[in-house]
């Protein structure tokens, strides 16, 4: 018996890939009783916001995923397609159609009972007390109780309520004529950090920008005090011309090689893997809306051209720091037989968080049979989100990941094609992929 928590995108696919193996699945969704402030439905796998699968052309990083996906078992993605709506080149959906389709599917499988109650920590140590398996699939807006419970597992410094994520950039898309690598006072790896140097005017057209750009206004559930500690940009900007430029932008320690001199301000941006193919930018958290954020950080000199991967966003999402607490296959390295499924793991978005889902079903298929789980290649889609997900040794903040080409990593030697890079990406992703699917012996590769 599997018991998973949490009826959403990643509950729902973790619960239909055990039932159709064979396992029996305890699936607990609280809404019904318990509302959460962002839903408005009693159906499992309800898109909270937009109604969209992100693209379906198959030559994207998000296409890839779904490949992947439905070549794992996927309930969710073929049902999106059963159930889509014109939506240009995204997979959208009618919402409600989509949900009952799969609340109907769930709720009919023999293997699966599903239970409309608040799961608690309580019940947590029981089950994981008494041998059995659980997997935690609550989402960004996992209830209270359970989320403090988590907290005091992993440690309350792994643990987030919120997310106050500076935007991230595709390394390869940045103006190295302008940027430098240089840490500051030369202390660390020498090109630890990359810094882009602002020039009197240029700073003083950037923040004027910045502190007229629109902002997305807080929601009645999110409480600003949250907040203290991660102001952001704008806010900071707004109390004085010159607040970023002895803050969060000092120059101190910094040397631009272009002048030889220090510069006006500077904004850092710090490795967010391994390969260094993504960038984070330093202490920029906004609540910039996304379009005038984009046209704000590209007047960052050395950002012209630079491609967003992820933009800043502030808002309550409960997530943990997956590579201090658990495995690469998602168990809780100090409590064998507890998995984190979903958006709470550290992915973004329905099908990144849906994909996690299916994946942890795997691993608590193969452990039913006695064998141990399966990693995905790095190239693939989804060793690009577990490789975000499971990187110990990058220093960074870690923050929540939608899929994009910055987490595949670049071909060797490298190609300085943008579009030919791209191709070689997704065709190393494909064949590494297909080796996955023949490690785990499951199903037939896709081609
Ligand atoms: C306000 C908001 C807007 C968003 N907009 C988008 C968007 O436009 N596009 C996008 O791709 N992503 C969006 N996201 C992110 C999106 O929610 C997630 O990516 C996705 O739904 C997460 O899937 P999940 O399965 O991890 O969690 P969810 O889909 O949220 O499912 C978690 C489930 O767990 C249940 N639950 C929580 N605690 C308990 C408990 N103790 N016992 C039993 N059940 C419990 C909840 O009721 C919920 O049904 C948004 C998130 C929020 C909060």
């Amino acid at each position: 018996m599997i018991t998973i928590v949490g009826g959403g995108m990643a509950g729902s696919e973790c619960a239909y890939i055990c039932a159709q193996a064979g396992l029996k699945v305890r699936l607990y969704e609280m809404r019904g009783p318990h509302q959460t402030p962002a839903h408005k439905t009693d159906y499992l796998a309800e898109l909270v916001c937009s109604n969209s699968f992100k693209s379906q052309d198959p030559a994207t990083p998000a296409g890839q995923l779904k490949t992947e996906m439905k070549a794992l078992g996927s309930l969710l993605i073929p049902t999106a397609e059963k159930h889509s709506v014109p939506g240009g080149s995204a997979l959208a959906v009618d919402r409600d159609h989509f949900a009952k389709a799969i609340t109907e599917t769930l709720s009919d499988h023999t293997n699966i009972e599903i239970i409309r109650e608040q799961f608690t920590p309580e019940m947590a140590e029981q089950l994981l007390g008494s041998g059995g398996q659980l997997v935690i699939a609550t989402g960004p807006l996992t209830s209270e109780p359970l989320g403090q419970w988590l907290a005091e597992l992993t440690g309350q410094e792994h643990l987030y309520f919120y997310d106050a994520v500076s935007p991230t950039v595709d390394a390869s898309t940045l103006n190295m004529d302008v940027i430098f690598a240089q840490s500051r006072y030369d202390k660390g790896e020498g090109d630890d950090y990359l810094n882009c140097p602002f020039n009197k005017e240029e700073y003083d057209a950037f923040i004027t920008a910045l502190v007229a750009a629109d902002r997305v206004p807080l929601k009645d559930f999110e409480d600003p005090k949250y907040f203290e500690g991660c102001k952001p940009i704008e806010e900071i900007a707004s109390k004085g011309h010159d607040s970023l430029r002895f803050g969060n932008f000092k120059p101190v320690g910094l040397r631009d090689p272009r002048t030889d001199r220090r510069p006006w301000a500077a904004l850092q941006l710090r490795p967010e893997n391994r390969e260094k193919t993504l960038y984070s930018l330093v202490a920029c958290q906004t609540r910039m809306k996304w379009g005038p954020q984009l046209e704000v950080l590209k007047m960052v000199p050395g950002l012209e051209n630079a491609e967003f991967v992820r933009m800043g966003v502030i808002h309550r999402n409960t997530y943990i720091e997956s590579p201090k607490v658990l495995t690469p296959w998602l168990e809780f390295k100090s409590r064998p037989g507890l998995f984190l499924a979903g958006q709470i793991t550290g992915v973004e978005g329905y099908v990144e968080s849906a994909a996690m889902g299916i994946y942890v079903a795997h691993t608590l298929i193969r452990r039913s049979q006695g064998l141990e789980p399966v990693v995905p290649s790095r190239p693939s889609a989804y060793g690009s989100l577990i490789s975000h997900l499971s990187d110990a040794e990058t220093e960074r903040e870690f923050a929540p990941m939608n899929i994009n080409w910055g987490l595949f990593p670049d071909p060797e030697p490298f190609i300085k094609n943008k579009g030919e890079r791209k191709i070689a990406k997704l065709a190393a992703a494909e064949t590494a992929f297909n080796s996955w699917l023949a490690e785990l012996g499951l199903l037939t590769p896709v081609s």
